[in-house]
């Protein structure tokens, strides 16, 4: 740990850069690439010029950074802690850019160069640092809190590999390791002064009637910031990335200078596999040690720097919850919890109630899932092992809750059958618990939690998830994003609830037509992508019909691959009938060992093999698959969608937000009533979705009818030709068989109700082709979407947990 000198005449205005004006930006842009860079204009390549580029613009993050931080020292704020293992971030030189002001200055001055600015963006690698919705959405609200002037930390893991490359051999998901950190990354602080021992594994011994934990290894987290600037430059917060580097101790010299070098380095290798590679499961939980390391080593960190940052200024630990607010995204950093109350009572002198009550009054626990294979447990052996100090203190919070409210009922404590249950270890934890979407967090409360719930009421809130319209309006979709601010003016950007005021315009033919021209570029332009990335030709002027997102049987893929095959059949018998034209875009990854969701994949690319070729059918039905779905193509894809697939198995979804990035770029939305789908509904009008299937409460039922699946399937022809065609090799001829396991899964179990929900699909497609062939009416409802959204913009989200859960005031 190193401390900051003293420094005598540094004047603020002595760092303040000048306007950037073009004339500025180009000369600090060459600059930075003679100098910053070291490379000669004359021979520049685009990765060159990305990095001069970034930190041209980067400098002007410092300005706003520098005096957040100043602003939240000298006012002594509240400041919250976001602890996340995932953040999905994708790339940061365009929203840098676009927050900062300096998109069109820089376009300006690269094209005066020659150069062109989305080009030298395109050049930026993902940082994806996540799997889904859940880094995403915490992606976005780095971004709010920033925009809001809440002064705030992201605290996650610096892995080297974040998610895996996809790609596709004969169809199949292939993985390739993906390396975001190979080339110099321009957004990063290496920060050595920011240090922290995480200790691991050993022993408990009792010493004068203490508890010390003497951990047999200790891991060195390093920290790595990136700043997070706020739409218009006012405001900058940090995410804060932790990498695990040995510690001194774990190198063994004496068997280096014996010459065993290999066993020498083993711990070494260790050490850094903790922020090696984010684990590629999407809710789904492998319970392995590694990832319980991976865990506590993100938690351990950032409760060591919240801690050192609070004493910095205060001396006073009890009076914390005035000063530091920490979210747990999901049960993932649960150990928050033990791992403070063990630094409160073992470093700091606490009695164990007194840390108990101030751990809850800092902690607030958000729920992803009621998937039961999500909800994390571990084994008590092995926590025993890896966390010895923390499984003591768990047991102990266990029977603190008895003393104070009471025996339980059977099943409610934090340990059942061998196993610590995360979930409800997060939840008494925390002073409030959130679901985050209005049906989830009623589902939260009376299927996961009601025993805890009754004893603590009022404890679980809800907080509908949103996404920051700067990057999914203004970055993803410049045209409508002119056409937004050409009609009701600037602000709409801080202030979504405005959309409203594009309501007056609905009935105007000339703002219709220019809406209809945003949607038109937007399918040029994701179709040249199709074409330049992938090879494929898709017809523009066709219905874009699209469902990105990860692979998983509850969100039911496969319905919407069955309807395909179902559509192509109807299309074969009856070519002349007048077809809306469709393409179907697919895109998602899939867990590497969750086989049914690789087979789901398999079976869309033997489908859109077949019916791409089909000459028949080709101009009215294609089915496109891009490989490696991520923030990036999910920028070019949703401006061009029409229809936005939401068809999860009513009560699975928690909250979904790709279906808000959809519908906020005009996409009609055709969809079951799960997650958020049904506030969307209720926001852009029931007239305006095209709504289908089973309420949670009917999937409760009909999943209890003995073989409801084959009873479905005997009611619906259009389905048993489908499975007919699949069992009969039409789409793998070479191997008639391939889905044997995929149809024995449909006739036989379909726990996700694809065959039950399949006839309210196919007729709510029907209603989508009928509503399509009428442009006027279909372009009323798309602008209602648009103007009705203002609602899932997470600004609102989290002012919610500032007033709700934080009680932060934003310093803006
Ligand atoms: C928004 C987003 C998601 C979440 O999509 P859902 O449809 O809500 O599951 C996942 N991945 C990426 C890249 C996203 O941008």
């Amino acid at each position: 740990m190193s401390e900051s000198l003293e420094v005598h005449g540094v004047e603020k205005d002595d760092l303040t850069l000048p306007e950037p004006t073009p004339g500025h930006f180009r000369w600090w842009l060459l600059h930075h690439l003679q100098y910053t860079v070291g490379t000669d204009p004359e021979h520049a390549s685009r990765f060159d010029w990305r990095m001069a580029l970034s930190h041209t613009i980067r400098d002007r993050a410092m300005a706003p950074w520098f005096e957040a931080t100043r602003r939240t020292w000298d006012e002594d704020r509240k400041r919250v802690y976001y602890l996340s293992m995932e953040f999905l971030i994708g790339r940061l030189l365009e929203d840098a850019a676009i927050n900062l002001g300096l998109r069109d200055v820089a376009a300006e001055v690269l094209e005066g160069l020659g150069l062109d600015f989305s080009e030298i963006a395109d050049d930026e690698p993902d940082a994806a640092l996540g799997n889904g919705g859940l880094g995403r959405l915490a992606a976005c609200f780095m971004e709010s809190m920033a925009t809001l002037g809440c002064p705030g930390y992201g605290y996650g893991l610096r892995y080297e590999h974040g998610l895996f490359k996809q790609g596709f051999d004969g169809g199949r998901q292939v993985e390739a390791p993906e390396n975001w950190l190979v080339a110099d990354n321009p957004w990063n602080f290496t920060r050595p002064e920011s240090a922290y021992q995480v200790g691991l594994r050993g022993d408990v011994v009792e010493e004068d009637g203490r508890s010390v934990w003497r951990p047999r290894f200790q891991v060195l987290a390093a920290a790595h910031d990136t700043p997070v600037v706020g739409y218009r430059g006012r405001w900058a917060n940090t995410l804060r990335l932790w990498a695990a580097l040995p510690g001194a101790e774990l190198f063994d010299l004496d068997r280096f200078n014996a010459g065993d070098f290999t066993a020498a380095a083993e711990p070494e290798a260790w050490a850094r596999s903790l922020s090696r590679v984010l684990y590629p499961n999407d809710s789904t939980d492998r319970g392995k040690e590694l990832r319980l390391t991976q865990e506590y080593f993100l938690t351990s960190a950032s409760v060591q720097d919240i801690l050192r940052r609070y004493l910095k200024g205060h001396d006073e630990l009890r009076r914390l919850p005035e000063h530091v607010a920490i979210q747990m995204n999901d049960t993932h950093p649960a150990i928050a919890g033990p791992e403070l109350v063990r630094l409160l009572v073992d470093e700091h002198g606490f009695d164990f109630a007194a840390a108990a009550e101030l751990a809850n009054r800092v902690l607030g626990y958000t729920n992803h899932t009621l998937l039961p294979e999500a909800l994390e447990r571990w084994s008590v052996d092995l926590m025993r092992k890896v966390l010895p100090r923390h499984l003591q203190i768990i047991e102990r919070l266990d029977a603190h809750e008895v003393e104070l409210h009471g025996p339980r009922p059977e099943g409610v404590g934090l340990i059942e059958h061998g196993q610590v249950k995360m979930g409800e270890l997060a939840f008494l934890s925390s002073h409030r618990v959130n679901g985050v979407s209005a049906l989830h967090s009623d589902l939260v409360r009376t299927e996961l939690f009601p025993a805890l719930d009754a004893r603590h009421p009022g404890r679980i809130v809800n907080i509908t998830n949103g996404v920051t319209p700067r990057r999914w309006i203004k970055l993803a979709n410049p045209p409508l994003a002119r056409l937004i601010t050409d009609t009701i003016g600037e602000g709409w950007e801080t202030d979504l609830d405005r959309l409203r005021e594009l309501e007056g315009h609905v009935d105007d033919p000339s703002f219709r037509e220019a809406f209809g021209r945003t949607k038109h570029l937007a399918k040029e332009r994701f179709a040249g992508w199709l074409r330049s990335e992938h090879g494929v030709d898709v017809p523009v002027g066709a219905l874009v019909d699209a469902q990105v997102k990860r692979i998983h049987e509850y969100k039911r893929q496969l319905l919407n691959i069955l309807w395909t095959i179902a559509h192509w059949q109807r299309i074969k018998r009856d070519p002349g009938a007048g077809w809306v034209p469709r393409v179907k875009v697919f895109g998602g990854k899939a867990a590497p060992s969750y086989h049914v969701a690789k087979d789901i994949i398999r079976l869309v690319n033997d489908v859109g093999a077949v019916l791409n070729d089909d000459p028949e059918t080709r101009d009215l039905l294609r089915v496109v698959y891009p490989p490696n779905y991520n923030v990036s193509m999910a920028e070019k894809l949703i401006p061009a969608a029409d229809l936005s697939e939401q068809i999860s198995t009513a009560g699975m979804e928690a909250s979904g937000t790709g279906n808000m990035k959809f519908a906020l770029n005009g996409a009609l939305t055709i969809g079951t009533l799960d997650g958020a789908n049904v506030e969307i509904r209720e926001q852009v009008g029931p007239e305006n979705f095209f709504l289908f299937g089973l309420t949670a409460e009917e999937v409760a039922v009909r999943r209890a009818e003995p073989d409801h699946a084959r009873a479905a399937i005997e009611q619906s022809e259009p389905l048993r030709d489908v499975l007919q065609a699949i069992a009969e090799g039409t789409f793998s001829p070479e191997d008639p068989h391939r889905y044997g396991g995929l149809l024995d899964l449909l006739w036989n179990s379909d726990w996700f109700l694809v065959a039950s929900d399949f006839a309210a699909y196919d007729a709510a497609q029907t209603e989508v082709d009928r509503v399509y062939r009428d442009p006027e009416r279909w372009q009323r409802m798309a602008i209602l979407n648009v103007a009705r959204m203002g609602h899932f913009s997470s600004d609102r989200s989290i002012r919610q947990y500032m007033s709700e859960i934080w009680d932060i005031v934003p310093a803006l």
